[in-house]
């Protein structure tokens, strides 16, 4: 079955959409929030921009789920996360 693209690490984890699956790579929790910068309720009030700088610096949407994310495999990989691991944090 074809997943969903996680909008904060960009691999295809999600079983669903706005369905409040996890995405098992960055542990961010799918509550069909789309804009970069709203606060998410189901991820703390992280926004998906913040989130993906915590993915970027510590491995996780959020710094507490560092231990419970997994290296995506390779079927998960797109050119989103590809991308996002180029900037690097930065631009
Ligand atoms: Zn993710």
């Amino acid at each position: 079955m074809v997943k969903f693209i996680c909008p904060v690490c960009g691999c295809r984890t999600l079983a669903s959409r706005g369905e409040n699956d996890i995405c098992q790579v960055c542990y961010w929790q799918d509550d069909g929030e789309y804009e970069d910068y709203a606060p998410s309720d189901a991820n703390g009030g992280l926004c998906i921009m913040r989130a993906r700088k915590n993915f970027l610096e510590f491995g996780a949407a959020d710094e507490q789920f560092v231990r419970s994310t997994r290296k995506p495999l390779r079927s998960e990989i797109t050119d989103n996360y590809i991308k996002l691991l180029n900037t690097n944090g930065g631009n």
